[in-house]
């Protein structure tokens, strides 16, 4: 998104309030294809002057009321006799350049040019609108409805007019109405133009390409543009029609397994709660046995278009399409943002938080899973879950590799000279840049693939689940389903409730419960099912089923101070508006361009700060955002999705009016902190309480403080020099107290304002041995103390990985299904035999 989007919006005058926050796209691109032909050609359209009240006279010959399709030709026709005063009188003010576009006809609905007439209701018919109410829609502007109207010109039978005369009305039979149809015809369609039934010089031009800008784009009036004899006016309604069309191929539905809505009664032989990055993984691997009927639940639906698009994840935020979350206030951190609370989002999709995630792929350091083995998950070492990393992707160009469902990809670099600024910074700071991330040991500096194909998302759920659900009849996949509560029989789990639309469902499962969903619910699950330490539950009324202490603890994220690097002040290039809609355009038709990246996300470090220690093992990631002189769009998208106060929000802003700005993310690898979750109340629609802990231990500060002071030095290297690299100073009251400006003292003020999250919430079901009172789940992921529940998904990393947090989960999925198949193996195969279908590649559909 951009500013001249947003300028564009602006000059359309707000005409669009119907549009969705999800349907900006294709309007705004509209709006400024409109916008920027009209501006830099002339407005068409001569509209009447508006008279002022000065103006008016006593008295006038005639008073029409309504400027709309009737009432505009009246006026006209009446001023035509030269001594005529003639007064039009419209509720209505102009159309906008919007209205001139056929195919946007929909979207001016419910908007201030329509009157917003709704029908009673009747409980006999529009039962499926909003309310059981018919919109009736009618032009509130000049032209009245044909302004809103779909542009089709019919004039009906010549039955319908003889009968009105017959009803009593001499000379309006049709002969009597047709010659008034040609008096206000100009028509230019030449297969129909001069026949006895049409004309070419009346007042309204009919035309064969319906689907043009307005009649006369070019103007008309009293500044005709040169004469066109067609063609081009022809490409530019191809090339608009194309834009238009090309939106609908972004999602295709077809790539998402179908809502399942059938019977529900007979039980499944495994249920797995969530579609995230985990969940899709355990079902799709699972039904790859014909044998086994699988059913999926998730809360959300398909994922929105905007899905697809790397740079617009942060657009996700904050809709129907996450779980908003939020954390609880607090003296140590995220006091900068939005009420004190840090943000925190969850996808609410198919796909999850892998639908709505930045799509960088980071596997972790060999030491993250090491480290789990050393803490008694003997079966999760490095080398242990190596194979179900590499089992889960193709990494395209390696023609070697097994195929996996995850397509990994190199974004595609935008914004060069920046990447190789932070490049050429860190070399001089001793920092290596390398190619790849050396498998296992990530240090330095890279560029990370994504999860993205052909400049799309490649989401587990589009990967495994989209690509097979069509051939697999034992998988069931319902959406906007939410889990409610497990049934459990003693140490058995029986079944799962969950409500979809209003109604409560159950259904009955004969192997196992898979729960996935994420890092927040599956605790929260678990604890409305009684399962958890009993004097929570206890306290909520929820009868205890299983005293489990470890469910919502162990709370793990990284937590990221940014800092602002100002850029190139007074000499930085401006985003222009061009440059936006060349990108628009470039992702539409081609899927390239920088909506298909993220700018300098992928480049990515892994920093050692502490010389003492081991450089193998860093202790900050750091991520770069960076933000071009006056795209005050993205960097509005940016705070908004982290809840950034506007006061901060508008210094910001400021800033990018003369310079760049990149935001340099520190994400502490190794929390020491342990945050906790539980539950407000019983009711699933509650959100849970969560408590961060964020920089409450001293050792976390003191390594973001080391993080920070590196980010100094970047600043002043000569690469970064060159570029009059400045640190964007933000007045904080508490902080501009302090006496030295940049001091720990300072730093550490900064930190508790700027805090927020890398989205790597995780550990809040820990994997771990019976003998660990925290761990709540086997190494073989089955909660501890029930016989036939998992738990598979980022909440049971022990200790998050040094690394984004998708992979791993992902990784996570894999061992799962992986189990349970090992588990069940021994039983007996039904009528299929258990031939497992073969393997099926993302790549494929
Ligand atoms: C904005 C953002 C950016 C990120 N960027 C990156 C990145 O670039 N790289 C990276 O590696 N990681 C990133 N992450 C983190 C990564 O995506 C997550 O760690 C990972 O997706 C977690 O997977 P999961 O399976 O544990 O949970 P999720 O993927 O969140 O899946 C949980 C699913 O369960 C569903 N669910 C929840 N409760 C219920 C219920 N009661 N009933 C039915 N369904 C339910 C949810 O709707 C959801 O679909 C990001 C995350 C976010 C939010």
């Amino acid at each position: 998104m951009s500013s001249a989007i947003v300028g564009a919006a602006s000059a359309i005058g707000g005409a669009v309030t119907a549009a969705t926050s999800n349907s900006w796209f294709i309007p705004m691109l509209m709006a400024a294809v409109a916008y920027f032909q009209y501006e830099e050609i002339i407005d068409p359209e001569s509209k009447p002057s508006d008279v002022g009240g000065d103006d008016i006279l006593d008295h006038y010959d005639f008073i029409v009321i309504g400027a709309g399709s009737a009432g505009a030709v009246v006026a006209n026709r009446l001023t035509e006799v030269e001594n005529w005063n003639v007064l039009l009188l419209e509720a209505g003010g102009d159309e906008t350049e919007l209205t001139d576009v056929p195919l946007m006809a929909g979207y001016l609905q419910l908007s201030k040019i329509d009157w917003q007439y709704k029908t009673e209701p009747s409980g006999t018919s529009c039962l499926a609108m909003q309310g059981g109410r018919c919109n009736w829609p009618r032009g509130k502007v000049l032209g009245g409805s044909s302004v809103l109207n779909y542009m089709l010109y019919l004039r009906g039978s010549k039955h319908d007019y003889d009968n009105w005369e017959a009803m009593g009305n001499p000379s309006w039979s049709y002969r009597d109405a047709q010659y008034y149809f040609k008096k206000s015809e100009d028509n230019t369609n030449q297969y129909v133009a001069n026949t006895p039934y049409h004309a070419t010089d009346g007042g309204q031009n009919l035309s064969l390409d319906a689907a043009g800008i307005g009649p006369h784009p070019c103007g008309s009036g009293s500044s005709p543009a040169p004469p066109g004899i067609g063609l081009l006016s022809g490409m530019v309604t191809v090339l608009v029609q194309t834009l238009l069309s090309s939106q609908c191929l972004v999602s295709p539905a077809s790539q998402w397994p179908v809502d399942y809505v059938g019977d529900l009664s007979q039980p499944y032989d495994f249920v797995v709660i969530g579609a995230g990055s985990a969940g899709s993984v355990v079902a799709s691997r699972l039904s790859e046995n014909p044998d086994w009927r699988v059913l999926v639940l998730e809360a959300g639906g398909d994922p929105p278009i905007e899905s697809e698009l790397p740079a617009l994840f942060f657009g996700l935020q904050h809709t129907k399409f996450t779980w908003n979350y939020f954390t609880e206030p607090s003296d140590d951190a995220c006091q900068g943002m939005k009420d004190g609370r840090c943000y925190w989002p969850r996808g609410k999709m198919l796909g999850g938080s892998g639908g709505a995630n930045a799509m960088l792929y980071v596997r972790g350091n060999r030491r993250d899973f090491d480290g789990w083995a050393a803490m008694g998950s003997t079966g999760w070492s490095y080398d242990h879950v190596l194979p179900f990393f590499e089992k889960s992707v193709t990494p395209q160009g390696n023609a070697t590799h097994p195929k996996g469902y995850v397509t990994l990809k190199p974004f595609e670099r935008q914004d060069n000279d920046i990447h190789q600024l932070i490049i050429d910074g860190a070399h001089e700071l001793g920092q290596p840049y390398v190619e790849r991330f050396q498998e296992g040991s990530e240090t330095g500096y890279a560029h990370v693939p994504g999860t993205v194909r052909q400049g799309q998302r490649m989401s587990t759920a589009k990967g495994y689940l989209g690509a097979v659900a069509k051939s697999r009849s034992n998988l069931h996949v319902v959406k906007n389903a939410l889990v409610t509560k497990l049934d459990l029989d003693g140490e058995t789990v029986t079944g799962v409730k969950f409500e979809r639309a209003g109604v409560s469902h159950r259904v009955k499962v004969t192997k196992d419960v898979v729960i996935s969903a994420g890092a927040i619910d599956s605790p929260a699950l678990l604890l409305r099912s009684g399962i958890g330490p009993s004097k929570h539950l206890e306290e909520l009324g929820i009868p205890v089923e299983l005293d489990l202490p470890g469910v919502g603890r162990n709370l793990q994220d990284h937590v990221v101070v940014p800092i602002f690097l100002r850029l190139d002040e007074g000499q930085a290039e401006p985003m222009t508006e061009k440059a936006v809609l060349d990108g628009i355009y470039q992702y539409l038709i081609h899927r390239t361009g920088p909506l298909a990246a993220h700018s300098t996300a992928s480049l990515v470090a892994f920093i050692n700060t502490n010389a003492s220690s081991d450089s193998a093992y860093p202790d900050t990631e750091n991520h770069h955002m960076f933000f071009q002189r006056a795209d005050h769009a993205s960097l509005e998208l940016f705070t908004k999705g982290l809840s950034i106060q506007d006061q901060y929000t508008d210094v910001l802003q400021e800033y990018l009016k003369d310079s760049h700005l990149l935001c340099v993310f520190i994400l502490l690898s190794h929390p020491a902190a342990r945050g906790e979750l539980h539950l407000k109340s019983r009711d699933p629609k509650e959100p849970p309480i969560l408590t961060s802990n964020y920089l409450s231990e001293s050792e976390d500060v003191a390594t973001l403080m080391r993080g920070i002071r590196y980010i100094e030095s970047l600043g002043q290297t000569k690469a970064f020099q060159d570029h009059l690299a400045e640190i964007a100073r933000i007045p904080i009251k508490e902080c501009d107290h302090i006496e030295n400006y940049r001091s720990d003292e300072y730093w550490r003020c900064y930190a508790k304002y700027f805090t927020v999250t890398c989205y790597h919430q995780s550990g809040t079901v820990k994997m771990g041995p019976d003998s660990d009172h925290e761990a709540c789940v086997s190494q073989r992921l089955k909660v501890h103390g029930l016989e036939n529940l998992r738990v598979a998904d980022a909440s049971i990393m022990p200790a998050v990985v040094s690394a984004n947090t998708n992979a791993a989960t992902v990784m996570i999925g894999e061992r799962a299904a992986h189990f349970i198949q090992e588990d069940y193996q021994g039983e007996a195969v039904g009528a299929n035999g258990g031939l497992w279908v073969p393997h099926m590649h993302a790549d494929d559909f």
